[in-house]
């Protein structure tokens, strides 16, 4: 256990310095147990900056990736925020520290073992915070809607509709797009509805399946 937290303090100080962080970011990669979120054979690897395997062909998140995401996003404390691609929970549980217990994180996850598996997770840790959906995440999730943030951790072949629908006014997503190229798209809805984005850099991501992803 000691083991693990001290691989944790170093992983999270050293993609402090790299990243140059904010302090609410690095305090919460410093306090959520990623090894907590990953299949018994690559626990050992927990605190390793690289994806993981998780089952169903899909993955845990790069550390730096989530990080740079929450940074990105701008988060704040009592943020209501969607994320389409749950896996196991761990980027989740990252933003509910980040949002805090006056926020919200609705999560969606299309395959139901890795959202039970990521239901498990959330609840042996405590996050009463997230809630958990099995669907289709490319159409958002109106009953929660409209959202402060919105990121998704699968690379859509374009920016899709509902997400846009479902942002607050002065909302922002982050959301990779493409195909065998991908890159990370800021997206941001100003106080009069109006959208921007910007490009941030190339990225790697599974792909998003489902009716505004890719079929
Ligand atoms: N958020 C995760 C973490 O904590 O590291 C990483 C998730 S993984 C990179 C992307 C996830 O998106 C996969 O679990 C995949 O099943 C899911 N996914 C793909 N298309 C989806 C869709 N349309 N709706 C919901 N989840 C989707």
């Amino acid at each position: 256990m000691y083991e693990y937290e001290e691989k944790r303090k170093r992983l999270a100080e050293r993609l402090k310095y790299e990243l140059n962080l904010s302090e609410r970011v690095f305090k919460a990669i410093l306090k959520v147990p990623r090894h907590i979120f990953v299949p018994p054979q690559y626990k050992i690897e927990a605190y390793i900056d690289t994806p993981l395997p998780i089952g169903h062909g899909q993955t845990i998140s790069a550390p730096h990736m989530v990080a740079i995401m929450c940074d990105l996003l701008d988060l704040k404390e009592g943020e209501k925020v969607l994320e389409i691609g749950t896996g196991c929970g761990y980027h989740a549980a990252v933003v509910a520290e980040i949002v805090g217990k006056k926020g919200k994180v609705v999560t969606i996850e299309r395959i139901p073992e890795l959202a039970k598996t990521a239901i498990d997770n959330l609840r042996a840790l405590g996050y009463s915070n997230v809630l958990v959906v099995i669907g289709d995440g490319s159409k958002g999730y109106e009953p929660e809607s409209p959202y402060d943030k919105i990121y998704v951790t699968a690379a859509a072949p374009e920016i899709p509709k509902p997400l846009v629908n479902q942002l607050k006014l002065g909302g922002k997503m982050v959301i990779p797009i493409g195909n065998s190229i991908q890159w990370l798209y800021i997206v941001e809805k100003d106080e009069k509805g109006k959208i921007s984005k910007w490009n941030w850099g190339s990225v790697r991501f599974v792909p998003l399946i489902g009716e505004y992803g890719f079929r």
